[in-house]
This record gives C-alpha cells, structure tokens and sequence, in this order.
C-alpha cells in the first residue's frame, strides 16, 4: 500500500476512536444488540431505530481498542438512512474486504472513509477486531434484543 494513503487511513481509524461519531443510545430504537470479541475484550451495543425497512437512526455504546472504535463508528455513518436490505448488503461487502475475499473500493459510493480499515486484512488476529460491530448491527436488525459473540 502507497505509504501516503496508509497514513491517510491511519489518520482516520485514530480519529474516530479518539471521537466516535454516533456514540450513546438514542431514546427512540427499536432495536439492538450487543456483541463480545473475547479475543481482544471489545465489547459493543448497537441500537438501532427502524421505521418500517428503514434504518432512521444507529448508534453504538461500548469500548474496545482503536480498531473496533473506529470501526463502529464508521459503521454508523455509513448504514444511517439506508433499508435494512442495503445495510446487509454493505455488512457483507465491508467483511469481505477485511477478510481479504474481495478488492474494491468503497468510495464510487461516498463512504470513502470505509476504506480505511482496508489495511485490517494483513492482521488477520484484528479481524475480529473490525467486523464485531457488523455482525452486532445484523442482529440488531434481525431481533429486537440479540446478542453475538466472534467466538
Ligand atoms: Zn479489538
């Protein structure tokens, strides 16, 4: 990877952990879910507010380290507005490119900054790390209260 643009990736995961957007539980979800990677002790709470199959609002609670943060964050960012069938869509586009199933890029959506756990896939023990608030955010979708572990 170009050594600018891993700085330019690492600028963003930093950035988002040191300022989660979307953080806290909104008053008005209807559902959520919360997830455990016992491997590195990240812990999770997605909420979720869904008005018919539209996702109207997200947020997470939780803590964890730099990777799983940011990750959570940008997650929010990037499912907020979409129909449930478009957030699974994106959750499953966002494993494979960590789990290195896949090459592409997510920025001829605009969600540019998702790119920037891209890198995650040459740390395979940091995988976990950046999928949990995904798998969280699918079983949020799927029941009003579920719970995910990575193991
Ligand atoms: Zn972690």
């Amino acid at each position: 990877m170009d050594p600018e643009l891993r700085e330019l990736y690492q600028e963003v995961i930093l950035d988002h952990n040191k300022r989660p957007r979307n953080f806290g539980r909104p008053e008005d979800a209807t559902n959520s879910a919360e997830g455990h990677n016992p491997l590195c002790g990240d812990h999770v709470r997605v909420h979720v507010h869904l008005e018919g199959d539209r996702v109207t609002d997200v947020a997470f609670e939780g803590q964890g380290c730099a990777i799983s943060v940011a990750s959570a964050s940008l997650m929010t960012e990037a499912i907020k507005g979409k129909s449930a069938e478009e957030a699974h869509a994106l959750c499953e586009r966002f494993q494979q490119m960590v789990r290195d199933e896949r090459e592409g890029s997510f920025a001829d959506e605009g969600l540019d900054e998702l790119d920037a756990l891209a890198g995650v896939k040459e740390f395979p023990v940091r995988v976990k790390c950046a999928t949990l608030a995904w798998h969280t955010l699918e079983a949020a979708l799927k029941e009003k209260d579920a719970q995910v572990s990575t193991e």
